[in-house]
């Protein structure tokens, strides 16, 4: 299948591809809309195995940026970019400089931040070649680090499973296992604590897990385990995909709530969860906290007005799980069928922006 068969146009507004050879710099950026404002969406460095492998993950999560801004109400659109490579040795101040020309020259259709393998400071050496790139340092006017809003839009969404549940949204006494303790999951971890919950972690590093086991009093089992861990709700704060064929049958939780992008490996998934009775929360519309804090940056950020909008994905979580209950449909469908609403009517509008007009 060619490139142009993969990017499936019209679906995808489109695609470019930035090569620097000096500095090894081989990047994609995907936009998939900007009806509802101009794109935005992190920067993923990852050791691709495939160019092909590249592609795919970068158009899966450019699309799922658009669903996560329409959902959360954002004027926003949906983009992504994938640098080609290691983080722990190819990310170069020379080679986020070249990144940083690539995006300027998409003219602000495409809005970069950090994402998995990049960092704040890796987007202060993008932002001296551009000024689409948001999520920069407190003190330079940005957001800072999106992690920790990440997981505060979790705890709103598993407050919101635990209301749906159970029939109140306090976490005290809850089993919960994060499977991934990094940026997101660690913090998340240090809030469950602080609300009483109990804790099992699972991660491929050791340093990660011995550090939620001393500061959180964590249970750790092995990355293979903690799917199977007997909980109330499972988060997934790793990679994605761990929703899969394989793993669904072997769950033991009553709920999935978790901030890893692109959970369920297809469609099926969300639908083998909901026949086996678990609760999925959409992962678009629980890891909305991050690109919900970097919108706070429009009229000047504060912590306070960020919260206040992160904890409105609670509200937005209840609308969807009880559409899909009322509709007797899954969650995975129920919060797609709302972002696509939130689109249509921006078309019909002519947009809130359009950077294709
Ligand atoms: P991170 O790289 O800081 O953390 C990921 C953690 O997962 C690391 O500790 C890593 O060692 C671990 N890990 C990797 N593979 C694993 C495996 N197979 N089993 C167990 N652990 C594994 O990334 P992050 O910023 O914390 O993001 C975590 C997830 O949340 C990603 O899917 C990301 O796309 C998503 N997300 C993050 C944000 C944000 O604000 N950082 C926002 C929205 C979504």
């Amino acid at each position: 299948m060619g490139v142009f068969d993969t990017i499936g146009t019209p679906e995808y507004q489109s695609v470019h591809f930035g090569v620097d050879h000096a500095t090894g710099l081989r990047s994609i950026v995907a936009i998939h809309s900007t009806v509802l404002g101009p794109s935005l969406g992190g920067t993923r460095f990852f050791p691709y195995t495939t160019e092909e492998d590249a592609l795919t993950d970068v158009l899966r999560l450019a699309k799922s940026m658009t669903y996560k801004a329409a959902c959360a109400g954002l004027a926003q659109g949906g983009g992504k970019a994938v640098i080609i490579g290691d983080p722990t040795t190819d990310a170069t101040d020379d080679l986020f400089k070249a990144y940083g020309r690539f995006v300027d020259g998409l003219a602000g259709q495409y809005i970069t931040a950090e994402d998995v393998g990049t960092t704040v400071a890796n987007m202060e050496v993008v932002a001296t070649q551009t000024h689409h790139v948001s999520g920069l340092r407190r003190d330079h006017g940005g957001s800072g680090d999106p992690s920790p809003a990440t997981a505060r839009g979790v705890i709103a969404a598993q407050r919101a499973v635990a209301n749906m549940l159970w029939g109140d949204p306090d976490l005290r006494g809850r089993k919960i296992a994060i499977k991934g303790v990094g940026k997101v999951g660690m913090s998340l971890a240090e809030r469950l604590t602080g609300l009483g919950a109990e804790l099992v972690v699972a991660d491929v590093s050791e340093r990660a897990t011995d550090l939620a086991a001393t500061r959180y009093g964590a249970k750790v089992v092995d990355v293979d385990e903690i799917h199977r861990t007997h909980c109330d709700i499972f988060a997934p704060c790793a990679l994605g995909g761990d929703l899969n064929d394989r793993s669904i049958p072997e769950l033991s939780c009553t709920a999935v709530a978790g901030s890893a992008n692109n959970q369920l490996a297809d469609v099926g998934a969300g639908d083998q969860l909901r026949s086996i009775g678990i609760l999925y929360a959409p992962d678009y519309v629980v890891n909305a906290g991050g690109i919900i804090n970097i919108a706070a940056e429009d009229g000047g950020y504060t912590t306070a007005k960020a919260a206040q909008m992160i904890d409105r994905i609670y509200d937005n979580l209840i609308e969807i799980m009880t559409t899909a209950e009322r509709l007797g449909i899954g969650t995975h469908v129920a919060a797609d069928h709302v972002a696509e609403d939130r689109i249509a009517a921006a078309r019909t509008i002519g947009g809130n922006h359009d950077a294709r007009t």
